[in-house]
């Protein structure tokens, strides 16, 4: 990663106040996540990003899994709805992309890219962008009106900027930062210390975590409470730095003695300011 000055840091703005649902809300009010990846054997990934949707407030969360065999999942997560990922009208949705998605979802990125309304891009849609110039094109014209955030952990971060993890991890704000100028997106570069960048603004350093998120599936909950704050109307920087603190202060908050999981971690998401325990 090219040297230069690092920037200063912004300060992590303080958690928002508890939402307050107006009375005449309606579950569109709230806005619609749909949930694209779970290749097969990879499905669970889709559904910790779907529930972590849920609970961090989405309104509707649909779920297009890859693994052609969602017809089986009705009715056993009962409010998911499950859809064919080709047939989803993505114009009104907040998508979440990638999450256990494996090379199936690189045909679906032309569509997703095009048509969401905002996005998460996580794990393999990354590395899908990473290895094909053309999607990192689209990814670009997407530009300001509909947003996106991309979410790489330090390995995926190397991919796309095509240098080293070591490079990376040596300048992780300059890495984050980089990322994001060059395909226009807000980039949360995860790990010990995430920071949360996007052209223009000062990159933050999250406080929260710990090395208990350190456990599989707990990237697919944050792309998932990413999403339902992007579905709530916050703009991409606010609803990636919201997310992140919320998902570390989870782990920071979690009973000593009990491991945590990514499928509690999922259930265990809030609305920003409410407090909740994690299940026991
Ligand atoms: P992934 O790498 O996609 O599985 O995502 C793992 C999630 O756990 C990310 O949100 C990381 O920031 C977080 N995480 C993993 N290890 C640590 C750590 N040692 N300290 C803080 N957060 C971590
Ligand atoms: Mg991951």
């Amino acid at each position: 990663v090219a040297g230069g000055i690092v920037p200063p840091v912004a300060r992590l703005a303080a958690e928002p106040a508890v939402e307050q649902r107006a009375h005449a809300s309606h579950k569109g009010s709230w806005g619609d996540v749909a949930v694209i990846g779970g290749a097969p054997g990879m499905r669970g990934a889709a559904l910790l990003a779907a529930t972590a949707a849920l609970h961090g407030g989405a309104g509707r969360v649909y779920v297009g899994l890859l693994d052609g065999d969602a017809g089986t999942l009705h009715g056993q997560q009962p409010d998911l709805m499950f859809r064919d990922p080709d047939r989803l009208d993505l114009d009104d949705m907040h998508v979440a992309c990638g999450c256990g998605g494996g090379d199936a979802v690189r045909a679906r990125l032309p569509r997703v890219l095009e048509a969401a309304a905002s996005l998460v891009l996580d794990a393999d849609a990354l590395n899908a962008i990473a290895a094909d110039p053309a999607l990192q094109e689209k990814l670009r014209d997407r530009g300001e009106g509909r947003p996106t955030v991309l979410t790489p952990h330090p390995l995926e971060a190397a991919r796309l900027l095509q240098v080293g993890v070591d490079d990376v991890q040596r300048d992780r704000l300059q890495a984050a930062r980089l990322l994001g100028e060059r395909l226009g997106c807000c980039v949360v570069l995860k790990g010990s210390g995430t920071v949360v960048a996007a052209p223009g603004a000062l990159p933050h350093v999250n406080p929260t975590g710990n090395a208990r998120l350190a456990v599989a599936g707990t990237g697919d909950v944050l792309a998932g409470m990413i999403a339902a704050r992007l579905a709530a109307g916050r703009p991409p920087l606010a609803a990636a730095c919201e997310a992140v603190f919320a998902h570390g202060r989870l782990a920071d908050r979690w009973p000593a003695g009990s491991h945590l999981t990514a499928a509690e971690l999922a259930r265990a998401v809030h609305l920003p300011g409410e407090v909740s325990l994690p299940p026991s």
